[in-house]
């Protein structure tokens, strides 16, 4: 069995035991891959075997890669920082948006989301580890930019999405994972269309499935080591 095919298999398996052991449908949870840096034969590899849904950081990386494989079946999910000058890529090419954080960058993908499309789903990136280095609004902005946002026709608000902190110490991620949830189970109440939280990478698979994530972004336990350096080189000014 080839290396990807291999890392497919476990995931969904962990994925499947640690739900079960939760009480929880493994059906409800997605597995998001996060080809980043990896090449489109890797990405075949994974489609190959059943895997649909990619994420990627980079917009025009990211675009070239969904024109090439022009595959229907495919969902493609942005998942990096959202600069004002790509978003007309972003809302032109991905299903998905993981990191809407301002007024101003949901603005810009309802603008350039054609009506021929149906809607760009989008996550709000909430900033759970208070970081002053990371994207995302505080819980406590939350209620404001989603009534906001919550107007825009070309977009359909989705759930929430969070890059946790990483930490040695894993109880104090899983209190930011808790209250996460708490916000997202809240948002679910108002909001019909809510029904996914980004959660969960390499590293924390458990404690994100744990706490209600519904779909995980992974890419270093599927593609293996990214070069980020080679990236830099090919792909200048991203
Ligand atoms: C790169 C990335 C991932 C995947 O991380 P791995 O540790 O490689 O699994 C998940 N989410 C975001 C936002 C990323 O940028």
């Amino acid at each position: 069995m080839k290396l990807i095919t291999y890392n497919l298999y476990n995931i969904w398996n962990q994925m499947t035991v640690m739900a079960e052991k939760c009480g929880r449908n493994p059906q409800n949870i997605t597995l998001l891959a996060v080809s980043k840096n990896h090449s489109i034969t890797a990405i075949k590899e994974a489609v190959s075997v059943g895997q649909y849904s990619f994420g990627e950081n980079y917009a025009q990386e990211g675009v070239e890669k969904i024109k090439i494989l022009d595959n229907p079946l495919l969902s493609w999910h942005f998942i990096g920082r959202v600069q004002s000058n790509k978003s007309r890529l972003v809302s032109e090419y991905f299903d998905w948006c993981h990191t809407v954080s301002c007024f101003r960058i949901a603005q810009l993908l309802n603008k350039y989301r054609s009506c021929d499309q149906k809607p760009i789903n989008v996550l709000i990136q909430i900033n759970i580890s208070y970081e002053e280095t990371k994207a995302g609004i505080l819980l406590e902005d939350l209620p404001e930019l989603v009534r906001k946002i919550s107007y825009f026709p070309r977009l359909k608000l989705r759930g929430l999405m969070a890059i946790p902190k990483e930490s040695k110490n894993n109880n104090s991620s899983l209190m930011e994972y808790q209250r996460l949830e708490k916000a997202f189970n809240q948002l679910k109440d108002d909001y019909p269309d809510v029904d996914t939280l980004s959660l969960g990478m390499s590293g924390d698979i458990n404690d994100a499935i744990i706490c209600g994530s519904t779909m995980l972004r992974i890419g270093t336990s599927i593609f293996g080591k990214r070069h980020q350096s080679d990236r830099e080189l090919h792909l200048p000014g991203q």
